[in-house]
């Protein structure tokens, strides 16, 4: 079978191999069966190695949607009764969070600070101090919407500190950037398949402490379908999702997990590290701007001005590339107009160097002079 390989510079579904591909194809098989309650057992004990997560301590819950459901899952369930969350917020996705506290109407705290730069640990200890009814400190580690990487196990380590629990949005790190839990004061942490892991979209989890996921059974249940601890207790009790999996992408994640070890952490994250680098070469090449300094980005996402030429036009150079194989993708931030350029994926600095082929002569065909 012969597949169009794209390049996929959006943050996510990243480029697959033919192999996590193919993966999906195989005999119907009803998710009841031991046979995939045992696929599954694997596949939450891999999920822990990938964060060296001790097995005794930490466990995996899977749920079948897009990444947002951990998002929702771990705010709704785990929060105490008449407690309080502090989300740090400097981007779209910590607002992701905001929105759903206030969709629960849980009792929380809006930590805005500037979306250019991590956020200020010095500010965050004194809410935690003002504030001893936090129960919950929230950042993401990697604010995808401008690239920033948060300090996540300072963040963690005063959450500690004032007696709360840890829980970070790392849906655009885990599997691209090494991630201890235990070292990096991380209670939680989650992702969805189709990113780091460069598997499909479909499966998503979350991956946290045995005792606070117990602790929670008594906390106030919000949703029916996104608790955390009823999916862990089916999982405890059958070795199943309590409702149906999303089977066909659970072997495609069971094949990228065996090429995510086969790869290794350290080479994995040096290829994301030569493919965001060459981005930033490309770009300079050409003459764009970024608006996120490099020593605070992740490495993984660079946020690109629109240059100043009249004849520029996102959805015309975006459709250029497209026609080509390179996707590329809008920006997220609302005070400036950005598009981003990602290293997710199973792609190279070479096809970086293809790409800015393309992208140069776009610029010519459309006269946009930098
Ligand atoms: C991609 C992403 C999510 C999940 O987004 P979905 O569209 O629901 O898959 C959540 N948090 C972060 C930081 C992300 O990058």
């Amino acid at each position: 079978m012969n597949i169009k390989r794209n390049v996929l510079l959006n943050p996510g579904p990243a480029t697959t191999t033919d192999t996590v591909k193919l993966a999906q194809v195989v005999p119907d098989i009803c998710p009841r069966e031991k046979e995939f309650a045992g696929l599954m057992k694997n596949l939450r004990s891999d999920l822990l190695k990938v964060v060296h997560a001790p097995e005794d301590k930490y466990t995996s819950v899977l749920f079948c949607g897009s990444g947002t459901i951990n998002i929702d899952v771990c705010i709704n369930s785990l929060l105490p009764e008449g407690k309080r969350i502090l989300v740090v917020n400097n981007g779209a996705y910590n607002s992701r969070a905001v929105e759903v506290c206030e969709m629960y109407r849980l009792p929380h705290i809006n930590l805005k600070s500037s979306i250019y730069e991590p956020p200020c640990l010095a500010t965050i200890e004194e809410t935690l101090k003002a504030n001893p009814d936090v129960a919950v400190v929230y950042c993401c580690h990697h604010e995808t919407g401008t690239g920033v990487l948060n300090p996540i196990r300072e963040i963690g380590a005063l959450a500690h500190k004032y007696g709360a629990i840890f829980v970070s949005d790392t849906t655009s790190t885990l599997g691209m950037i090494p991630l201890d839990v235990v070292e990096d004061n991380v209670d939680f942490c989650m992702a969805s398949a189709q990113k780091g892991l460069m598997a499909m979209s479909g499966l998503s989890f979350i991956i946290g402490r045995k005792d606070i996921i117990e602790a929670s059974k008594n906390y106030p249940t919000r949703s029916y379908y996104c608790n955390l601890y009823l999916q862990y207790e089916y999982f405890e009790k059958t070795g199943e999702m309590h409702f149906t999996p999303p089977v066909q992408t659970i072997y495609a994640t069971i094949q990228a997990l065996k090429e995510y070890f086969e790869e290794g952490e350290a080479a994995k994250f040096a290829r994301h590290r030569a493919v965001y680098d060459a981005i930033h070469e490309g770009l300079s090449e050409l003459g764009f701007e970024t608006i996120i300094a490099r020593e605070v980005e992740s490495g993984l996402v660079v946020s690109v001005k629109y240059p100043d030429s009249p004849n520029w036009d996102f959805e015309k150079v975006h459709d250029y590339c497209y026609e080509r194989g390179f996707t590329i993708y809008p920006g997220k931030i609302s005070t400036t107009n950005t598009f981003r350029l990602c290293s997710l994926g199973k792609i190279f600095p070479e096809d970086i160097k293809n790409f800015f082929v393309v992208l140069k002569e776009a610029l010519e065909f459309y006269d946009i002079k930098l």
